[in-house]
């Protein structure tokens, strides 16, 4: 069994050393003295101007003074469609939190808007209705508004791949902030993708017995794929007969018992509706599938395959059971088959076999009338596809397993630093 391999990269170098000003107020930022950057920032307000206009730069040195960030989280959620967006202020990625009052450790965040995103946003945005017409299914961007941004300065483990706003802010007032907003790293998924994924593609997956269009995409096809997908997996979460975010029954309460599943549903509904769209070319409609099943089987699998003792073999995350679940669905109907820890997945049969699934998994969902029944469907996925009456004890099935051994000098995880 192999242990977690890890890349360090520095992805925020090239931009610090070309923007002088902002290397600066992060070098100031890092020292967390909250004098020193409400000063600092006063008094380079011409040079942040490009990042940030006078109205932000002005509420951040407050917000920083004060350790009350309502106003200024509420001007972020108003920037939308700005080329930059510049914030200062504590940052937690795994809380949903508001107003705690404590001190917390002061971060730069400097995003940078993906200039030809909106457009497919738009598109799909435009095109929900149709959607929902043809799988369906109750669909619907509830009140969200999806944007992809390049995360220029920020923190980053090496796994936040979005920042959700206002929730990820700390040390605001919830009752008085307006709008909310999906702001999507999407150069965060392309180094993931190239880091993770793309060094097994040449030899470990073929698509109807040919090599992967990913091989030879180039960065920017690559990214408009990653566009599209997450777009659709956004809007599927607030889709179906029970949206992530509805109060009444709440896969949010049941966590990390329900994640997985709720990711492969929005993945794999992805993957049927993105034939959909009349506005993608054919092209980008098969690089977007090979895409989804790539970052699924070769990089959201291997995330879990190390020792992890209190949870057996196969690591409790959402990301982790989410690429078992593709290919134990896959391979029960042989739309996918691993011929010597070579992945081959038959394009046609996976659409059939993954529509069939959907069908059965919705009509679940239609009768789930309480979380208890929830969590009983989840289990019954679990005993079903992955042969686990507890889902603590889940193993990965033995052709998984050797082809995971096969493939186990790959880097697993990548940080920044
Ligand atoms: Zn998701």
């Amino acid at each position: 069994m192999s242990e977690k391999i890890i890349r360090s990269l520095s992805l925020f170098e090239n931009f610090l050393e070309e923007n002088d000003i902002i290397r600066q107020l992060h070098e100031v930022v890092k020292k967390n003295h909250k004098q020193e950057i409400s000063e600092f920032i006063d008094n380079n307000k011409l040079a942040l101007n490009r990042y940030a206009d006078e109205e932000s730069l002005r509420l951040i040195t407050k917000a920083v003074e004060d350790n009350e960030y309502t106003a200024v989280v509420n001007k972020f959620n108003k920037c939308v469609d700005s080329d930059y967006l510049l914030y200062v202020g504590p940052i937690n990625y795994f809380s949903v939190s508001d107003k705690t009052g404590e001190e917390h450790e002061l971060k730069l965040l400097l995003l940078e808007r993906e200039r030809d995103a909106k457009t497919i946003v738009d598109e799909i945005e435009n095109y929900v209705g149709k959607i929902q017409e043809k799988l369906g299914i109750p669909c619907s961007f509830g009140n969200r508004y999806v944007e992809f941004y390049n995360l220029n300065v920020g923190p980053n483990s090496g796994n936040e791949i979005a920042i959700f706003s206002p929730f990820y802010f700390e040390n605001y007032d919830a009752k008085c902030i307006e709008g909310k907003r999906s702001l999507m790293y999407i150069n965060i998924m392309y180094e993931r993708f190239k880091h993770l994924t793309l060094p097994l593609i040449q030899e470990n997956v073929r698509f109807n017995t040919k090599k992967s269009l990913l091989l030879t995409a180039g960065q920017e096809q690559i990214k408009k794929a990653f566009i599209i997908w997450i777009t659709l997996h956004e809007m599927f979460h607030s889709s179906g007969p029970l949206p992530l975010f509805t109060k009444n029954i709440s896969k949010l309460n049941l966590g990390l018992d329900y994640a997985g599943i709720e990711e492969l549903r929005v993945d794999t509904t992805a993957w049927i509706a993105v034939d959909l769209l009349p506005f993608i070319s054919l092209s980008d409609k098969r690089l977007v599938k090979e895409l989804i099943i790539c970052e699924r089987l070769l990089r959201s699998t291997r995330r879990g395959y190390w020792k992890d003792k209190k949870y057996g073999i196969i690591k409790n995350s959402s990301d982790n059971q989410q690429g078992v679940f593709w290919f134990a669905i896959l391979q029960e109907k042989e739309g996918l088959n691993i011929i010597n820890n070579q992945i081959h997945i038959d394009l046609l049969k996976a659409d059939d076999i993954l529509k069939d699934f959907l069908n059965d998994y919705y009509k679940s969902e239609t009768f789930v009338s309480s979380e208890k029944e929830l969590l009983e469907l989840s289990n019954q996925m679990f005993n079903r596809y992955l042969g686990a009456t507890d889902r603590m004890e889940v193993q990965f099935s033995p052709s998984l397993r050797n082809f995971l051994e096969s493939v186990s000098n790959y880097t697993t995880h990548i940080k920044f630093i």
